[in-house]
């Protein structure tokens, strides 16, 4: 293995792009035609007619990952915090002459509102165990254990993954967690709770499901390990609100709330079951909330990085100087043909992101002219579409685009972080282990009293 930066002391990276077997390569790598067949079309979505919601739930999360001091070399820890912010529209209009609040040094006053978990990384082992793996496969059910959102309703999040690991397909087995540690060579379907492996007889958690250990290193970085659980944290914690806000009988005042996540609505690597799941869960609330509103849930992920940023900036740049393709407040839906045809080349039948996403994708250029790569949920069978680019089929898009407007500043673009930011003065972080839900249903509750 290399240093890090010894290529480039070796040989310039402009030469290596230079130098004749790269030149090879890309002769025989097929190239985007210049006019191709799928060509972006912005188009500017209709009016919102729907009175906007009130508050965002804004969900956000980061993972560290530091250096510790156990007496053995290279011992690491996983710190992840996600961080849960409700931001009251009515103030961001009141404070919208304020300047911006810088994020990094938001970052730091929202620590407290986070879900914050310290997790084994390499070289740390726990009293009770005998590797840094099962160590960190323990610490990890326990978090979830542990994670009460709301001390009147001590529902911990570990009850929400399990509703959701009900709904995992059993047809294929998964191997045993002591597989590489053991040489166990045990398949079987990870129940609820703590269970023990039918062959080898040690502890197996409802957690183990996710397969997160399966990247868990025992020498080295665990940086992929602890991205995975931040990522499903994030989205558990959407569908946590929305299960509480059930039991509370709270789904009707929903058209008041909407919610933006950090990244694209999907789950990646050996969790990436849990998407159809959360899909499922999803439509099933959205059906009570359109029941008893006639409107669907607003749920948004946001982008910050990726080939699909990327390919917004490229093609909004056009061949006359100044002027861009997108115009302001004009989005496109992204269809499965143009994302294989300009995006991801793929030739696949299967459609992009079938097992990872339980959304699509789509571009949108808010007002102060950001550009923004989000994400919106299928909330129903027909939503659950890449075919066309049919607004119809998503009767919340233009609430969401006109959401975007309101708080998505030009300085900052492409992330949840930032829109927290920038609207620092209207935010109110949500303590999880305090009152949350009681907060967030009296919010809710108040906007009625306010004859909205
Ligand atoms: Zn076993």
């Amino acid at each position: 293995m290399p240093y890090e930066g010894e290529y480039a002391t070796y040989r310039p990276l402009h030469r290596i792009s230079e130098c004749e077997r790269v030149k090879g390569l890309l002769a025989r790598s097929k190239l985007l035609a210049a006019k191709s067949a799928c060509e972006p079309r912005p188009v500017t979505p209709p009016e919102n007619a729907a009175p906007l919601p009130r508050f965002i739930l804004a969900v956000d999360g980061s993972y560290a990952e530091v250096d510790v001091k156990t007496g053995y070399p290279g011992a690491k820890v996983g710190y992840c915090t996600v961080a849960s912010v409700l931001i009251d529209l009515n103030l961001v209009g009141k404070l919208d002459e304020q300047r911006p609040t810088d994020p990094a040094e938001f970052r730091k006053t929202e620590q407290a509102a986070s879900v914050d978990a310290a997790l084994p990384g390499s070289n740390v082992v726990t009293r009770r165990q005998n590797s840094a793996r099962a160590s960190f496969r323990e610490e990890l059910y326990d978090l979830f254990t542990e994670t009460i959102v709301d001390e009147d309703d001590r529902t911990n999040l570990l009850s929400t993954y399990e509703a959701l690991l009900a709904l995992k397909p059993t047809a294929s087995p998964q191997t045993c967690p002591y597989e590489e540690s053991h040489g166990c060579t045990a398949r079987f379907t990870v129940g609820a709770r703590c269970t023990t492996c039918p062959t080898c007889g040690r502890p197996v958690y409802s957690t183990d499901a996710l397969r997160i250990h399966e990247r868990f290193r025992d020498i080295g970085t665990n940086g992929e390990a602890f991205g995975l659980v931040m990522q499903v944290i994030e989205r558990l914690l959407v569908v946590h609100f929305l299960r509480c806000f059930e039991r509370r009988n709270l789904l009707h005042r929903l058209t008041s709330l909407a919610f933006f996540l950090d990244g694209p609505l999907a789950v990646f690597g050996p969790p990436a079951w849990l998407s159809a799941a959360i899909g499922k869960e999803l439509m099933r609330l959205n059906a009570k909330v359109q029941a008893s509103t006639g409107q669907d849930l607003l749920i948004l992920g946001i982008e910050k990085t990726g080939a699909f940023v990327e390919h917004f900036t490229e093609i909004d740049q056009t061949e006359t100087p100044g002027k861009q393709l997108f115009a302001a407040r004009q989005y496109m839906l992204l269809t499965d043909g143009y994302i294989k045809g300009r995006i991801l080349h793929s030739d696949s039948q299967k459609r992009y992101g079938e097992d990872t996403y339980f959304g699509r994708k789509f571009f949108y250029k808010t007002r102060s002219e950001s550009r923004i790569v989000a994400v919106i949920p299928f909330l129903t069978d027909a939503q659950d579409s890449l075919a066309t680019d049919d607004i119809s089929l998503y009767p919340q898009l233009p609430a969401v685009c006109a959401l975007l407007d309101r708080v998505v500043s030009s300085q900052y673009a492409n992330a949840v972080s930032p829109l927290i930011a920038a609207n620092a003065q209207a935010a109110i972080p949500l303590h999880l282990g305090s009152k949350v839900l009681t907060q967030l249903a009296r919010a809710l509750l108040g906007t009625a009293e306010d004859g909205r």
